[in-house]
């Protein structure tokens, strides 16, 4: 894919390390918020700048495929929405770069940015998207593990598990759709659930009972994953008995979650007790001009469409805003 993205080495426009760059809306990170805000900032003629963050496209990126995004009967891969996110919104002069926000300085206007590149900027405004990250289960051999058998990405890693065991923990819909995506590789599939219900909708439920590949242990918690170099095999126990048992596995997938990536904002920004950041029904932050939207700011929804809305929401905000609070010349 033709990412067509600014880098610091490659945009010529771009200012020195030490050098100041004003832009009229600044965009942290690029998920379906991001690219959604920077489409409605740029048709504005606002000429937004998004940071793109680690992954251009944000989660939806690492899926495989996506198919309640209206538009799409027949659904679509993740990557090629955010292309096509991109494309659009680049299509109206967003510019999109792949950098990150390391430090930010809300206390006034303009905003002060600074970029793992070293950039620095002054933002007349800013729409805040930078989603969250999945949960780990902090257990013993998780982290050493990771890459070498442990996973947060089916689409990522799936393909390293023809025809092996995994298993996939959590009870929810990306558990469910991840493990529906695993057997398409692997030969089993074991969804491990702490509770005795799935926590997933009912049409994913009704597929993962009805794949012959997935099987359940209920009621049941990874304590310990273990293995030499690569994962071999888990200590499970049992949440009602207290049980405990080891059980051989090459894999082991974990989706229980995600938390959101607000820490740049601390002190700065109203979080609630989990650490979104609260925005209210216009987007707005507790600073003005300071908006926030996407799953940064949504413990509730976390969808692909309701994060495209709240981005579009954002970006038609901070043009309401910047007409009616021009920074002096
Ligand atoms: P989620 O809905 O919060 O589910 C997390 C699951 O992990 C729950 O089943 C939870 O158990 C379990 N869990 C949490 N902490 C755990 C721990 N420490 N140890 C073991 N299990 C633990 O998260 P999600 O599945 O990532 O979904 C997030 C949002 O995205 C949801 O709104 C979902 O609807 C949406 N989503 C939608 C789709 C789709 O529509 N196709 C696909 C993916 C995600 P309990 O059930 O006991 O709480």
């Amino acid at each position: 894919m033709d990412l067509n993205l600014s880098s610091a080495a490659s945009h010529p426009a771009s200012p020195g390390d030490d050098q100041e760059l004003s832009v009229r809306v600044l965009i942290i990170c690029s998920g379906q918020a991001g690219l959604s805000a920077a489409l409605y900032a740029a048709r504005a003629d606002l000429e937004p700048l998004v940071l793109t963050g680690m992954e251009l496209g944000g989660q939806v990126s690492l899926t495989y495929a996506v198919e309640n995004y209206p538009g799409f009967p027949e659904g679509i891969g993740g990557m090629e929405l955010v292309e096509l996110f991109q494309k659009q919104a680049q299509r109206f002069g967003a510019r999109l770069e792949f950098d990150l926000a390391a430090d930010v300085d809300l206390s006034e206007r303009p905003f002060k940015v600074v970029t793992q590149n070293g950039k620095h900027y002054l933002a007349e405004s800013l729409i805040i998207t930078t989603g969250a990250s999945a949960v780990h289960l902090n257990v013993p051999g998780e982290i050493e593990l990771t890459g070498r058998g442990v996973s947060y990405c089916a689409t990522c890693d799936g393909w390293f598990f023809k025809d092996k065991e995994v298993m996939v923990v959590g009870g929810g819909d990306s558990a469910v759709e991840e493990s529906l995506f695993l057997t398409r590789y692997a030969e089993k599939v074991t969804i491990v659930h702490r509770r005795d219900e799935l926590r997933a909708g009912a049409l994913l439920t009704e597929r993962a009972n009805s794949n012959p590949k997935i099987n359940f242990a209920w009621n049941t918690v990874v304590e310990e994953i273990s293995g030499n170099g690569a994962v071999q095999s888990v200590k499970l126990q049992d949440t009602k008995t207290g049980e405990q048992r080891e059980q051989d596995i090459d894999g082991v997938f974990v989706f229980i979650g995600h938390t959101p990536n607000t820490s740049l904002f601390t002190g700065q920004l109203e979080m609630d007790q989990n650490g979104y950041l609260i925005a209210d029904d216009r987007m707005q932050t507790n600073v003005p001009g300071v908006y926030a939207a996407g799953e940064v700011a949504d413990p509730h929804f976390r969808q692909v469409i309701t994060s495209a809305g709240m981005g579009a929401a954002a970006a038609i905000q901070a043009n309401h805003f910047l007409g009616e609070n021009p920074l002096p010349e």
